[in-house]
């Protein structure tokens, strides 16, 4: 199916639609190509649609959210890529079913804003999340978090658009969730319904300002990256950091191009500045994060025999996410 055809999957539907769209601005690395066709739904509606003309003409179909944790090839990405950035899809509701306890947070709305916006309301449970750039979605496919938690700590339901196109809640009962990853089915995260609870908005500001401060000094936060780019691997049955396996393998600095190791933080790799000249004389390219990977997994398996396998996502054609 060529792209131009593909006007039939939205032409009648309440969305905004781009062909040929730039993800590079979508993205914290700030590289890689295009997609063929980025939609913005604005109603739950024309996304449910969407969702079952893509299955039926079987055209992929990947969910933005606030591009942190994604690494996009240099030749773009086929089929549909959606973008949960209407109002509809970035809406909070607080004191959601009228408890003070419950908030239903859309798929698209800023987690770095909720997270202020609780602490304002003296409302706990989310502050965990200080400093992760994440959309709700995001946040919940990848279970974000850290050391103070995560976001499946505190989730009581998640209402997902499954790949048949039906909305299902699933209810906390039936989730699990684990280091970054959850047995969610593949869909779209519409919305989530979070446990709070009411406190001290002094108190949640102070634990806010600790945990920020925190993430501050331990990351490279306004580096062109997409936080730790591998999964802490378990080795002899403990949980290792990945960060800590680059940094002893003495690769802390290594560059391949516009990519290199950070020296803040192992496990971060930083690009060059979309469009801007580099060091290196390369602007900032996919290629060279890939092979950067490659060469720290060569180097680590060598080093510790341990296979460190990617956490941020990989967007290319003609393949299903993954590493
Ligand atoms: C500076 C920096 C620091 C970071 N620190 C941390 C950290 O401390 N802890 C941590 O866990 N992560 C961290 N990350 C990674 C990132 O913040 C998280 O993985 C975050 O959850 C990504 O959310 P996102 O909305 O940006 O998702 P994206 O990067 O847009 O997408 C990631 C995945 O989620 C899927 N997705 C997005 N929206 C939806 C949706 N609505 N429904 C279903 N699937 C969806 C995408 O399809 C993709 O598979 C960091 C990243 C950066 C750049």
């Amino acid at each position: 199916m060529t792209v131009a055809s593909r006007s039939n999957l939205y032409s009648d539907l309440d969305v905004q639609a781009e062909l040929d769209a730039a993800m590079a601005p979508h993205t914290w690395f700030g590289i890689g190509g295009s997609a063929d066709l980025l939609i913005r739904p604005n109603t739950l509606e024309a996304l449910t649609t969407l969702t079952r003309r893509c299955r039926r003409d079987a055209v992929a179909l990947r969910v933005l959210g606030s591009g942190a944790n994604l690494l996009v090839d240099d030749e773009g990405v086929d089929g549909v890529v959606v973008k949960l950035d209407a109002p509809f899809f970035q809406n909070v509701e607080f004191n959601a079913d009228g408890l003070l306890e419950r908030m239903r947070v859309y798929g698209g709305a800023s987690m770095e804003k909720l997270v202020v916006e609780s602490a304002r309301r003296g409302l706990r449970g989310v502050e965990q999340m200080a400093g992760i750039p994440a959309s709700l979605g995001g946040a919940i496919r990848m279970n974000a978090g850290g050391k103070f938690g995560a976001i499946g700590d505190v989730v009581d339901a998640v209402a997902l658009i499954g790949t048949d196109g039906e909305l299902r809640v699933y209810p906390r009962e039936e989730l699990a969730f684990a280091y970054r990853a959850s047995n969610l089915p593949a869909g779209i995260v519409v919305w989530s319904s979070l446990r709070v609870e009411p406190s001290d908005p002094i108190a949640c500001r102070a634990s806010l300002k600790e945990i920020f401060a925190y993430k501050k000094s331990t990351q490279p936060m306004s580096a062109n990256s997409a936080g730790c780019m591998f999964r802490n691997p378990t080795v002899a049955g403990v949980r290792e950091s990945a960060g800590k396996l680059i940094d002893l393998a003495g690769l802390k600095g290594t560059r391949i191009g516009s990519a290199m190791v950070s020296n803040e933080h192992a496990n971060f790799i930083a690009v060059d500045k979309r469009g801007e000249q580099s060091s290196s004389g390369r602007i900032g390219r996919t290629d060279d994060v890939r092979a950067l990977v490659e060469l720290i997994q060569e180097k680590v398996a060598a080093k510790f025999g341990v296979d460190l396998q990617t956490e941020v996502v990989f967007w290319r054609r003609g393949e299903q996410e993954g590493a």
